[in-house]
């Protein structure tokens, strides 16, 4: 056997191994590493110190209302939001923060798993035609890390509520800076542009899920949509594991 053999061989056997060790080991909380009883769910110190946001948020932008709004926040009304709709699992914090990044930087692909999980009660009714699409990185970020984590999320919930994933559509055309601290003027400027339709992409008429990780000032999401919707999708909605919701940058 070749030395290439033998190291085809040996991962071979070890993604076997550990396809074996999925079925054999009990699941582990994807917060903290406890055993618990289903694949993919929280323990129960982990679930209550989670933020949960639900559908209690804005209709439009889903950021927790005031005690003085009724539906829609006054931020969605004076400024329609490009985003029809946007919700997210969970507020920023220490446990779903650590998922993010153990994904992102760990290479836990799993936890897109229980990403999703609670993420697809969220999603709404949406038209057969309907497409997930993951927010783009710019191509040195993949080459870097080897994968978009939110396309890992997007599968998973496409393949859970039969919704095509196209993640090709958009893609980042520029790489943008760090967004945080910036004005709402100075966020829009710095994404305009960043996006760029696919030469081929059939979005005319279609409703839009963008999917993300971890929503913080919405602006890149913002400047994704507006793209889609130049290009003549008929609705854009935004699906996100985390958000930021008491930070003064997310104030628009
Ligand atoms: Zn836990
Ligand atoms: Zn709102």
């Amino acid at each position: 056997m070749t030395w290439v053999g033998v190291m085809w061989g040996v991962a071979h056997v070890r993604r076997g191994g550990l396809w074996l060790l999925d079925l054999v080991l009990p699941p582990r909380c994807p917060g903290c590493g406890a055993i618990v009883g289903t694949l993919n769910s929280f323990c129960p110190p982990c679930w209550t110190s989670l933020d949960f946001l639900g559908h209690s948020g804005c209709e439009s932008c889903g950021i927790p209302l005031e005690a003085i709004d009724h539906g829609t926040c006054a931020g969605c009304l004076a400024r329609p939001p490009r985003i029809a709709r946007t919700r997210a699992a969970v507020a920023y914090g220490d446990i779903a923060g650590s998922l993010a990044i153990r994904l992102k930087y760990g290479r836990k692909i799993a936890l897109a798993k229980a990403m999703a999980r609670y993420m697809l009660p969220l999603v709404g009714e949406l038209p057969a035609d309907a497409l997930l699409v993951p927010v783009p990185l710019n191509r040195r970020r993949i080459a870097v890390r080897g994968f978009n984590q939110s396309l890992l999320i997007a599968r998973e919930i496409g393949r859970k509520r039969g919704v095509r994933v196209a993640p090709r559509i958009i893609r980042r055309i520029r790489p943008t800076p760090p967004l945080k601290g910036m004005s709402f003027t100075e966020r829009q400027k710095t994404v305009a542009g960043a996006f760029a339709l696919a030469a081929k992409a059939d979005i005319a008429g279609r409703t839009i899920v963008l999917v993300d990780d971890v929503l913080t000032t919405g602006s890149t999401a913002e400047a994704c949509a507006q793209t889609l919707l130049r290009g003549g999708a008929a609705r854009v909605e935004l699906l996100c594991w985390s958000r930021v919701v008491r930070n003064p940058i997310f104030v628009r």
